[in-house]
């Protein structure tokens, strides 16, 4: 027997083709979409149908409404999402594996495309690659992407007066190479996040592993603030990204832009090239440049 009746929820979390749903009182179920393709996000204001006749789901997920933005990341082959509807993304970095600046670059060109405010948390600041990590942010700090430093393990009660007022009202995206300390974060924030997995995995009735998956939790009982935990990743494609719109994705690159000879220059190759220009000055990094000029490349590939 199914009811007819549309109400309105937030996805809060994807396991495959199902997913976790809230509605407006904040009761959690489990949903799938109609039809076979399943475009949901974690994020994603949707309408849904409550259901009785299915087993494995208690909801029919209708329609997803308009999102205000989408994070996600694309190469040849697929594209990933990240999560919709957020308000800022956080990108967690550590001394411990070794930053990997592609990996944060990227990052922070596809939430500017996406028009989601970045910035950085730098964790694990105890340890001694701290001052070549710090270094190696230089460029971020410069070109105004805020940057939180913190020591979750060792510190925590300062990473958590540091972090509380960032992410106060607000829906924050936390993405993140493994070992950076997501779940340190989550658990230093969230503390109760095991058990409502432990909750899900029992409610899917699989014994698998469910921490692979994205989730938002709430930090506090009104629910106005939520951490988006999302798994960490290897590539992160840029192939939504037209190669004309990367620099100025870039914002230190972005602040040159404008006096090139070329009105098209792509600030490889031409002379009098203002991008190149402000490199010779060392307003802009080597690895930068670099990292600019690889994705340009990678970008403008032929798509099959
Ligand atoms: P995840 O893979 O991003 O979820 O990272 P984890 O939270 O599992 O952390 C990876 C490792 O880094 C664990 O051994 C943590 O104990 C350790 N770790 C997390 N935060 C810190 C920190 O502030 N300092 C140090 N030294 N280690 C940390
Ligand atoms: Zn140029």
């Amino acid at each position: 027997m199914t009811n007819n009746i549309h109400l309105n929820a937030r996805v809060v979390a994807g396991y495959g083709r199902n997913f976790l749903i809230e509605n407006i009182h904040g009761d959690r179920f489990l949903a799938y979409p109609r039809g076979k393709k399943s475009n949901c996000v974690v994020g994603d204001f949707i309408e849904y149908t409550n259901t009785e006749d299915s087993h494995s789901a208690e909801a029919v997920i209708n329609t997803i409404l308009p999102r205000t933005n989408l994070l996600l990341r694309q190469d040849q082959m697929r594209t990933k999402y990240f999560a919709s509807n957020v308000d800022q993304v956080i990108f967690l970095v550590s001394c411990f594996p070794a930053l990997n600046e592609s990996q944060l670059s990227r990052a922070l060109i596809a939430c500017e495309q996406a028009h989601i405010p970045s910035q950085i948390f730098f964790n694990k600041i105890d340890l001694p690659g701290y001052t070549e990590t710090k270094a190696q942010l230089t460029p971020y700090y410069q070109m105004g992407i805020p940057i939180t430093e913190i020591s979750i393990k060792t510190d925590s009660s300062r990473a958590r007066e540091r972090i509380q007022p960032i992410l106060n009202n607000k829906i924050s995206l936390v993405i993140g190479p493994s070992g950076s300390g997501k779940s340190s974060l989550l658990n230093l924030m969230v503390p109760h996040a095991h058990a409502s997995v432990a909750e899900v995995s029992h409610a899917l009735q699989s014994g698998r592993h469910t921490t692979t998956s994205t989730t938002l939790y709430w930090l506090d009982s009104q629910r106005q603030s939520g951490l988006v935990d999302s798994p960490g990743f290897q590539e992160f494609g840029l192939q939504q990204i037209q190669p004309a719109e990367l620099a100025g994705l870039m914002l230190d690159i972005r602040s040159f832009l404008g006096g090139c000879r070329f009105y098209n220059c792509t600030h490889r190759h031409e002379p009098h090239c203002s991008v190149n220009q402000a490199y010779q000055d060392g307003k802009i990094s080597q690895n930068r440049l670099d990292i600019y000029r690889s994705i340009y490349d990678e970008i403008s590939t032929q798509k099959w």
